[in-house]
């Protein structure tokens, strides 16, 4: 029987949403308890939701697989092309897949299609507070390094 040694798209979805749920259980677990004392406010529930948001859309859509024909380049739909550059650039789990320049090089790209339509929007800096944007940025990056580990561990297994 032939083992594939690198998760597919679907169980890095799998892996990911494990992850949220054990960042979550763990973080309400760990505020929750009296005998633990923490000496930090617990994060808000608009934190809590905008971590889970961006994490979960960084699953979905900024996944270091944009690197080839994935599902997670084709869920860009009509938007695909904006991905084009990046698969062309990157080699299938080259610099993509490395942990600093993978989500550094993803993040940009999205920079690069987020804020200008932000800007004709019309939302500016100020609208997004230190606190939201630290945890907006964790949120991607975090999904990112978990596709990264998973990929890592996964061959590091055959
Ligand atoms: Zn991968």
């Amino acid at each position: 029987m032939k083992v594939t040694a690198i998760p597919d798209g679907k169980n890095h979805n799998k892996i990911n949403i494990i992850v949220l749920m054990l960042i979550l259980s763990i973080t309400y677990a760990l505020f929750s308890r009296s005998d633990i004392s923490l000496h930090v406010q617990p994060p808000s529930i608009e934190l809590i939701l905008i971590f889970s948001v961006t994490y979960l859309f960084g699953t979905f859509f900024l996944s270091p697989d944009l690197d080839i024909e994935s599902s997670p380049y084709n869920r860009w739909g009509v938007f695909k092309f904006l991905w084009w550059p990046y698969k062309v650039i990157f080699k299938h789990r080259g610099l993509s897949h490395h942990p600093i320049f993978g989500p550094l090089t993803i993040l940009f790209n999205f920079a690069l299609i987020f804020v200008p339509i932000l800007v004709v929007l019309g939302f500016n800096r100020t609208l997004f507070s230190l606190d939201v944007s630290v945890v907006a940025a964790t949120g991607f990056v975090l999904s990112i390094e978990m596709h990264i580990l998973a990929d890592v561990m996964a061959s590091n297994l055959t």
